[in-house]
């Protein structure tokens, strides 16, 4: 994802060689994020990656160690740009002996807001009751991380930086908290989540980011992780040796590959219709076909672990 200084999508984010280091930890290092306005920008890797910190960095919570962080094109320390993020990292900024009503008040206040029932809207639209009595240390962690991230609405931010936002929500839970995220990303919000979760965060992400070892490994748009994700053509057949014949004299211009007894593999076909139709045609029997297709998490893996990881690989199947 080329988005520097060539691409005019503005940006919500923008680091350049942001680094943390604790003593000698290194975590974060020479990072260059770039989350473009009205992205949904789902940051993954491994537990200890350096999610967290760059995330703490990128919400005035930790200190760079080198580096700048830009949002909006103005420095990250301006109060301008801090006024335009709200942030869920951890449990940060919960007072555990407030119910959630107390706590959205107190924050409130703090940003200098004195609308109650706004605060009350958003504690309803994150799926808690402004009345629940309960303090804040009892309650579950999916209420932790609904009132996190109605905290993290209050004063209507621009952009929203979300710590691990599904951590211990229920199943119905993570479905919710996926469709305000979509919600709140139609009406106009850019998101920065961070997830180990993949599948989920697949569902909703334009935009990814994947950090290894406190490095952005790589950076990449929804489309182009589907394009790189469907790396072949299967088609299953009585007669392999033939079949690969033919589809040599018909499409030169792609790669087949003899896979098992019955198998193909075709690298380059955009379309598979056709060449079932032309094998059937040419009385070869198609028992199977499909475009496989890598998934997230295969894809993470690769990254994350090197190519062993995609040995164990999906193939969708479409039966004729
Ligand atoms: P997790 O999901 O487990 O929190 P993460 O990707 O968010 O993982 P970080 O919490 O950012 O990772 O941690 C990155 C590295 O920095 C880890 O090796 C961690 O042990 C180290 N680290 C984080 N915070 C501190 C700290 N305050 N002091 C020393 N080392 C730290």
């Amino acid at each position: 994802m080329e988005l520097s200084k060539e691409n005019p999508i503005p940006l919500a984010v923008e680091t350049r060689a942001l680094t943390k280091k604790y003593k000698k930890k290194i975590a974060v290092n020479q990072m260059n994020m770039q989350v473009p306005e009205g992205a949904i920008y789902g940051f993954i890797g491994r537990n200890g990656a350096g999610k967290s910190t760059t995330l703490k960095m990128l919400c005035g919570l930790a200190h760079p160690t080198e580096g700048e962080i830009s949002l909006y094109g103005k420095p990250s320390h301006s109060p301008l740009a801090a006024r335009r993020i709200g942030c869920l990292i951890e449990s940060a900024g919960i007072y555990p002996n407030l119910t959630a009503r107390q706590n959205m008040i107190m924050k409130s206040k703090c940003i200098g807001l004195t609308d109650e029932k706004k605060a009350d809207d958003l504690l309803t639209l994150t799926g808690l009751s402004p009345a629940e009595p309960k303090k804040a240390k009892t309650f579950s962690m999916g209420m932790k991380q609904r009132l996190g991230i109605a905290l993290a609405l209050l004063g209507n931010p621009d952009l929203l930086i979300l710590d691990e936002p599904i951590n211990g929500l229920d199943p119905k839970g993570v479905r919710e908290i996926r469709q305000l995220i979509l919600k709140l990303n139609q009406e106009g919000k850019t998101f920065l989540i961070s997830s180990h979760i993949l599948g989920e965060l697949s569902k909703i992400s334009t935009h990814y980011g994947i950090i290894q070892n406190g490095n952005l490994v790589e950076q990449l748009e929804r489309e182009e992780l589907e394009r790189n994700c469907e790396d072949y053509f299967f088609i299953q057949v009585d007669d392999p040796r033939r079949a690969l014949a033919l589809i040599q004299e018909y499409r030169p211009d792609i790669r087949a590959e003899a896979e098992d007894g019955s198998t193909l593999h075709l690298y380059g076909l955009q379309e598979g219709g056709t060449m079932n139709r032309y094998l059937i045609e040419n009385r070869i029997q198609v028992y199977a076909s499909g475009f496989h297709h890598m998934d997230l998490e295969e894809y993470f893996l690769a990254r994350m672990d090197g190519a062993g990881a995609t040995e164990q690989r999906k193939e969708t199947k479409s039966h004729v």
